[in-house]
């Protein structure tokens, strides 16, 4: 990697970074502290519906963070109606949410963490433009801030930071939806309690959005147009769809949208490819999102892009060799904030400590924070067969109640019960290792569907990449107590013919 700044001085920066999200905030702030002279672009556009918001970027603001905070605040609502009065709390059956308050305490966190990556970035000494960056020339980037006349600025080093936008089809396709649809850049700031809802799409973003709607007490329906959670190990994607069912949330599958408009008392009424026709009091669409790359000014650096609008990178290097990119705008990589925040720190280091370290995205641990949430590292079950054939590969199964959701008799949402004697919430959690037999049942797949899966997953990732075997689970000493000792003590094989639900005693 050229790491010379002898050529830097000729420029107004060593480094601009365009987009100050998590991988633009993280490589500028490493760069600084390297001794670069840093400067970070980073505009919000407003969303289809007006939405903005500060510093940050999708994570903070309209991503990770107030998702978990409304997922938090759902799953409060889950033990409150299902838990609580049986662990003696006495809180009625009349329990209710204020949407209002949840929005508030969201968006109170969110403002105070826009005002620390401000400072953050101050006492990193890296200057901070609130304004769109475009690229004049391969080293030269216009802004124009508001009420004053373009400036122009000069840099070595590149990187292109400015990650996705959801999308909703145009009004061609699905007429209505870009008007009367909101997104994820719009629920978690909702000024009003979305009430019926419509989710469209079936993956992170769809399940996550619909399942803290459908704790939260609101009538959630989730359109989905092929499966759910594609690519994905599909016996865990299907127990998520089972649980999310199970506890309220209605499906329908194979079902796109076709037409939207107003209805006189201010719903959205859908007409779907299936001939159905519903009122909903919001729809929200989530079927993917597209690379923020358009209106940099890409063909003035030379810059090209996949079809998609993503740079086909070799180790972050677009094709313009002073030019990188991280994050969302990455061609084949995961969307994930570690990894944007991990492939910035590495490539500053690269730029200007003499490191060779590499970003490795493999063996990337995930979990998509449903209800049950479901977290996994590794490859899935189908994957692990296509690449090592069915006879060499050996699945490990279980899957249970938790203890603390059979002590309260957890039942099932009333629209899930077929009968009056149909109403026990089945096992939600399902544990599963995919392992190869001939490299000693090396585990190549952890899955987990069940409570607080994001911790647990955290932590087997690590014995994943280090190569842990079979054997390494059973001898690890459980901790009891948890959900998480379930995996140091499975026996059940898919190829056994055994039942690997488990029938009682403890965990
Ligand atoms: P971003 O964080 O999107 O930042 C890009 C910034 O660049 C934005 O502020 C944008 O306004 C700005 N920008 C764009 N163009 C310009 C320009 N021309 N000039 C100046 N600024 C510009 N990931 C997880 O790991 N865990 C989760 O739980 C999780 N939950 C998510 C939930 C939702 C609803 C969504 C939408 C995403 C979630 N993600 C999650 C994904 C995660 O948010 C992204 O992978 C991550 O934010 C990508 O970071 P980035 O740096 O590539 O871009
Ligand atoms: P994805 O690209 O992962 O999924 C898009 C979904 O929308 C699929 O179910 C797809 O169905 C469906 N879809 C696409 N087009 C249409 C259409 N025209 N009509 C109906 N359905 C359609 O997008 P997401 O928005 O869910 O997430 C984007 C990324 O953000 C994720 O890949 C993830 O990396 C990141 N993220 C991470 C989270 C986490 O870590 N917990 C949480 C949220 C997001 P089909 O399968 O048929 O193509």
């Amino acid at each position: 990697m050229d790491s010379e700044m002898d050529g830097a001085e000729r420029y107004d920066y060593d480094l601009i970074v365009i987009g100050g999200g998590s991988g633009g905030m993280a490589c500028a702030k490493e760069s600084a502290m390297q001794g670069a002279k840093v400067a970070l672009f980073d505009f919000v556009k407003p969303s289809t519906q007006g939405t903005k918001w500060g510093l940050g970027g999708t994570c903070v603001n309209v991503g990770c963070v107030p998702k978990k905070l409304m997922h938090y605040g759902a799953l409060l609502g889950g033990k409150l109606h299902h838990d609580a009065a049986k662990y003696g709390w006495q809180v009625g059956k009349d329990v209710k949410h204020d949407w209002a308050t949840l929005v508030q305490t969201v968006q109170n966190h969110v403002k105070s963490l826009n005002f620390s990556y401000r400072s953050g970035l101050r006492v990193a000494n890296v200057t901070y433009i609130n304004a769109l960056a475009k690229f004049t020339s391969p080293h030269h980037i216009t802004y124009t801030l508001k009420g004053k006349e373009p400036t122009t600025v000069s840099g070595h080093y590149f990187l292109i930071a400015t990650g996705g936008r959801p999308q909703i089809p145009p009004e061609s396709e699905v007429p209505g939806a870009l008007e009367l649809s909101i997104t994820s850049d719009d629920i978690f700031s909702l000024k009003r309690p979305p009430g019926k809802t419509l989710v469209v799409g079936a993956s992170y973003i769809a399940l996550e959005c619909a399942g803290f709607l459908t704790e939260l007490g609101f009538p959630v329906t989730v359109a989905v147009r092929s499966i759910l959670l594609r690519g994905f190990d599909r016996q865990c994607s299907e127990k998520v769809g089972e649980m999310m069912f199970n506890l309220g949330t209605r499906f329908k599958m194979q079902v796109t949208p076709k037409r939207m408009s107003k209805t006189p008392d201010g719903q959205v009424e859908v007409a779907f490819s299936n001939g159905d026709v519903e009122a909903f009091d919001t729809v929200l669409y989530a079927t993917g999102r597209h690379a923020d790359t358009k209106g940099l000014g890409l063909d003035k650096a030379g810059l090209k892009t996949a079809a998609n609008g993503k740079f086909e990178c070799v180790h972050e290097q677009t094709n313009v060799p002073h030019i990188f990119a991280v994050g969302d705008v990455l061609f084949g990589k995961p969307e994930l904030t570690p990894v944007a925040i991990q492939a910035g720190e590495i490539l500053a280091r690269r730029l200007f400590a003499q490191s060779e370290a590499r970003m490795d995205y493999e063996n990337v641990p995930t979990t998509i924070f449903t209800p049950f949430e479901y977290g996994c590292v590794g490859i899935s079950e189908e994957i692990a067969i296509e690449r090592y054939g069915e006879n060499d590969i050996e699945t490990y199964l279980f899957e249970f109640m938790p203890l603390e959701l059979a002590a309260a008799h957890r039942e099932k949402h009333p629209q899930a019960c077929t009968s009056e004697m149909d109403v026990d919430l089945p096992p939600p959690c399902l544990a599963k290792l995919v392992c190869v037999s001939s490299l000693g049942e090396r585990v190549m797949g952890f899955h987990y569907v069940g409570q607080n899966a994001g911790e647990m997953t955290q932590g087997f990732a690590l014995a994943v990449r280090l190569g842990a075997k079979k054997h390494d689970f059973d001898t690890l000493v459980g901790i009891h107590p948890t959900d998480a000792e379930s995996f140091t003590a499975m026996t059940v094989t898919r190829g056994s013919g055994e039942s690997w639900v488990a029938t009682g005693g403890c965990g």
